[in-house]
Formats: C-alpha cells, sequence, structure tokens
C-alpha cells in the first residue's frame, strides 16, 4: 500500500515530531502550514536526509476552499491520501469566561473544530476511491483540557477539545463498517510554542511539578501515540483516547 499521510499543523511541535516519525515509517508525509514556510522547510529537510518522503504544503486550514485545493495537489505530489492526522489547533490569551467576547470564542471554534470537519471529509473521499478503506485511519488531537475544562485559562479552547472527542465518537461509528479506524489523542502539558500564544511561554514549567509524573511532556511522546493509533498494530482500535497528560 502507498501510505500516504496529511499532518495539518506539521511544521512545529507535536505535528512536526508526527511528521517525522511517520517518515521514518515508511509513510510519505505532507507536511501542512500556516506561515512559518521555514520551519516546514526544515521538517521536510529532516525527513529528506533520513531518506524518506515528504514535501510541504501552505494551506490555512480554516479556508474550506483552501484544503480542497491542498487534498488534490497532495494526490498529484505524493499519492492519494490514506492516512490523516487531525492536529492544527489554536488557543487565546488567558482569560475568564466573563471576558470572552463572541469574536474569540468564533475563532477559536473554527480553528479548532470545523476544519477536523473538512479535512476528513476531504480524507473519506480519497480513502473510500483510492484506497482499501479498511487499511485507512484518522486520529484526532484533542486535549486533556477536553477533560478538565481549563477554568481560569481558556474554557473555550477546552471546549473545543471536548467537540473534537464527541466528533471521533461519532465518526468512528459512521466509519466503522468499512473498516476506517478514527481515534484521539488527548495531550496535557507538551513543551512547545502553543503556550506562548496562550500568554504564557513557560506554562509548562509552573505545572510540572504539580502533575503526577511531576514533568511536562514531549512532543515525541505524544507522535508515539499517534503513530501507534495510524498503524496497523492498532487494527482493532476505534472510537479510542490516549490520554498523554502526566497522570492528570
Ligand atoms: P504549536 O507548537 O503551536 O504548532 C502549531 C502548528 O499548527 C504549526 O505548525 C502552525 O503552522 C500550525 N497552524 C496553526 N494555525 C494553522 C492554520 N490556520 N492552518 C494551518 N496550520 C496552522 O502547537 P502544538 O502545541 O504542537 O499543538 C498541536 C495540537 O496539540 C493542537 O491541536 C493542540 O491543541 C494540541 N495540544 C497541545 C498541547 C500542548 O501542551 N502543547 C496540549 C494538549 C493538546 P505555522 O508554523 O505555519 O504557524
Amino acid at each position: 500500500m502507498n501510505r500516504v499521510v496529511l499532518v495539518t499543523g506539521a511544521s512545529r511541535g507535536i505535528g512536526a515530531a508526527t511528521a517525522i516519525k511517520l517518515a521514518a515509517l515508511g509513510y510519505k508525509v505532507a507536511i501542512n502550514y500556516k506561515e512559518n514556510g521555514q520551519a516546514a522547510n526544515e521538517v521536510k529537510e529532516h525527513i529528506l536526509k533520513m531518506g524518506g518522503q515528504a514535501a510541504i504544503f501552505q494551506a490555512d486550514i480554516i479556508d474550506e476552499n483552501a484544503v480542497v485545493t491542498l487534498f488534490s495537489k497532495i494526490k498529484s505530489e505524493l499519492g492519494a491520501l490514506s492516512h490523516l492526522v487531525n492536529n492544527v489547533g489554536i488557543l487565546k490569551p488567558q482569560m475568564r469566561v466573563e471576558q470572552m467576547t463572541a469574536e474569540r470564542i468564533n475563532s477559536v471554534l473554527m480553528h479548532n473544530v470545523t476544519p477536523y470537519f473538512i479535512c476528513a471529509r476531504e480524507a473519506i473521499k480519497h480513502f473510500k476511491a483510492h484506497h482499501e478503506p479498511n487499511r485507512c485511519a484518522i486520529v484526532n488531537v484533542s486535549s486533556a483540557a477536553s477533560r478538565l475544562g481549563s477554568a481560569n485559562e481558556y474554557v473555550d479552547y477546552a471546549a473545543s477539545k471536548g467537540a473534537i472527542d464527541s466528533f471521533t465518537t461519532g465518526l468512528s461509528l459512521e466509519l466503522a463498517a468499512y473498516g476506517i479506524r478514527v481515534n484521539c489523542v488527548r495531550p496535557g502539558c507538551i513543551y512547545t510554542d502553543i503556550h506562548r500564544d496562550g500568554g504564557e511561554p513557560d506554562r509548562v514549567e509552573r505545572l510540572a511539578s504539580l502533575l503526577p509524573l511531576r514533568r511536562g511532556g514531549t512532543s515525541e511522546e505524544v507522535a508515539n501515540a499517534i503513530v501507534w493509533l495510524l498503524s496497523e498494530e492498532a487494527s482493532y482500535v476505534t472510537g479510542s483516547f490516549i490520554d498523554l497528560a502526566g497522570g492528570k
């Protein structure tokens, strides 16, 4: 099987680590990014140096037309998509719900929820048209926030991840009869740039000692779970969640 995977938001953080691990296993990797072409190119070069195959694709994941174009470009450059990692997620500066505007909340939902549906929709078309669907799989990146609520920080973000948990359950049931598996990872405090966007770059350091494992996690530790869920080793796993949150 020609395994072609799209990792959305693969220029940095968890997406970049996942792209590199998948390439090492022989997947052809579509590295999506929004702005940071240099970082995306570094991920690609890293993969090529390892002897893997990858290409970079700029597309703003909130733009439905751009996503449709992205999938056809991937098919032309790497082949029809067989696996999807829905990874892009954003958060906004920390604040309480009583301070939040509709504009902010809508922006979080527009980035963190709708694109997961649209990317899955396009992926399913490619799975059914070009592959044995029962060899295809999707992993959604949610968050421990969906269980914990992110009080005083970003309840809007936590709620968007709650939507991804429900999306995972519903989509996995819709696709189970085709053998297409849909699973989810829920990272906790992971060392990436996302915390800077929340206004607290050192957030993981602040919280690390409060976690049962007494440390933050790495993008590679999350990527290990994503890679396993996508693989044939997880062939009887669908609608499942792996929590990578240091025991919280
Ligand atoms: P990150 O380090 O902030 O990286 C974000 C990635 O997403 C970058 O590659 C960025 O591209 C891309 N991106 C952002 N907006 C985009 C858009 N509109 N279209 C296309 N690409 C876009 O993020 P991360 O921490 O690795 O997070 C990855 C996922 O894990 C998210 O869903 C996040 O919610 C989840 N998560 C993270 C943590 C954590 O502690 N880090 C915990 C729980 C869950 P550019 O480089 O071009 O900007």
